[in-house]
């Protein structure tokens, strides 16, 4: 017989230095012991100070930590500090990231307002430049990072892969006696670009605190053999994301997926879901998605947790699935004001279940629960509290009731 207690599974611990991202008196930390930070990108043209402004805030809203915007011309760098004013003057002091390619380093230094105004600057050295001037302006974007005191993301993708450094690797590979399989290869180019270009910013002046490190792909077990490498070689804070992940169930079971590994591994210190938007769809979406990965695997409490069960042959009606998505949406739009007001509210567990299977266990096992009839049940529903059967509603405003009851609780 087995007399030692099951382990409790927890995440392991992070063990990347922390860089600092700051905007006026807002400070957040990525890497060491930081929470793991949920970011996001706006999808406007940048040109559109207002349209671009308007989305950040809906994203800070949503719990969006910092947010990148696109400044890929002269024309969306002019309108940065713009951007930035207007979020300030709405009260919404989220970091703003520049997302440069090709072009960073005149954009940066030819536009010192909105090298101002971002808070960090993420660098591709796939497309830094080419040849001589690859080294030359990677270095320029460097010189701005230490002109402002700004954090920078070398952001590595295998869609725009530094040719000439995988053309090297390739050529390396090809004399080996047993030569790696060309993906081995295109994992070996993406973490070498990464550290050396990482390397190089030190080398230029800027504290290892300050660099953060991504190497996005879109394959699961990819992003999986990539970022564990990744860890094990270098200390550096982590920006986790499966790039193109896809549109809607896809986008986010594969996101879900390949970031709740990496992450149960003390893996990341900052992730992003990137999602693409279906026709109607907020980008909000993204956001909301990455704060559940999160919640899921204990890292982050954000909103109170509704259980609900998936309802089957012994549900008698609807009620419940409505009562648990009307519960869930009430609880969801009342944290931006309850967060204040209640501290410790996002800790709350609800649970609304289909009948007396499982409903009155799990409802014990939440703050407050309701365990709705199920077929061939008395029309009853107990509701427990902090584990106790509290009360039992019947009739026609059971649902209106506990609506009522949780309100109350949470007040209390
Ligand atoms: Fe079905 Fe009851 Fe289980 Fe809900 S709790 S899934 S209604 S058996």
């Amino acid at each position: 017989s087995q007399s030692r207690p099951i382990e409790l599974a927890t995440p392991a611990p992070h063990r990347s230095r922390q860089a600092r991202v700051t905007w006026g008196q807002r400070v957040v930390t990525i890497g060491g012991n930081a929470p793991v930070r949920v970011q996001s990108m706006t999808n406007t043209d940048t040109v559109d100070a207002i349209g671009t402004a308007i989305q950040c805030k809906e994203l800070a809203l949503a719990g969006s930590e910092m947010v990148r915007i696109t400044v890929n011309t002269p024309e969306a760098a002019a309108q940065v500090p713009y951007i930035r004013e207007q979020l300030d003057r709405m009260g919404v002091d989220v970091p703003l990231i520049g997302d440069f390619h090709y072009n960073g380093h005149r954009l940066l230094s030819d536009f010192p307002a909105c090298a101002e105004a971002l808070s960090k600057y993420r660098i591709n050295p796939g497309n830094v430049g080419k040849g001589d001037k690859k080294d030359r302006q990677f270095g320029q974007m460097i010189e701005a990072a230490l002109k402002w005191d700004k954090p920078v993301r070398i952001g590595v993708n295998w869609g725009s892969l530094d040719q000439e450094l995988l053309a090297g690797l390739m050529d390396t590979n090809s004399q080996r006696a047993k030569p790696w399989e060309a993906r081995q290869v295109m994992y070996e180019a993406l973490i070498t670009s990464a550290i050396e270009s990482a390397n190089l910013a030190v080398n230029l002046g800027m504290s290892p605190n300050q660099v953060i490190l991504s190497c996005k792909v879109s394959g699961v077990q990819d992003l999986i053999a990539v970022y564990r490498e990744l860890a094990r070689r270098c200390d550096y804070p982590l920006h986790l994301g499966l790039t193109e992940a896809g549109m809607g169930t896809r986008g986010t079971v594969f996101s879900s997926t390949a970031l709740a590994i990496l992450l149960q591994e003390g893996i990341g210190d900052t992730i992003r879901v990137s999602l693409t938007p279906q026709p109607g769809e907020a980008r909000t979406q993204e956001v909301v998605i990455a704060s559940e990965i999160l919640q899921s695997l204990g890292l982050r409490v954000f909103v109170p947790s509704v259980t609900a069960c998936p309802g089957c042959g012994r549900t008698t009606s609807v009620t419940f699935q409505e009562l648990a998505k009307e519960i869930d949406d009430y609880l969801r739009a009342q944290m931006p004001v309850w967060r204040h007001q209640y501290p410790g509210v996002e800790n709350l567990k609800v649970a609304v279940m289909g009948c007396i299977v499982n409903g009155p266990g799990e409802s014990k096992h939440a703050d407050i629960g309701i365990s709705l009839p199920g077929t061939g049940e008395a029309p009853a529903a107990p509701v427990f509290i902090d584990g106790e059967k509290a009360m039992t509603l019947r009739g026609e405003n059971i649902a209106s009731e506990f609506h009522a009851i949780v309100e109350r609780y949470i007040a209390q």
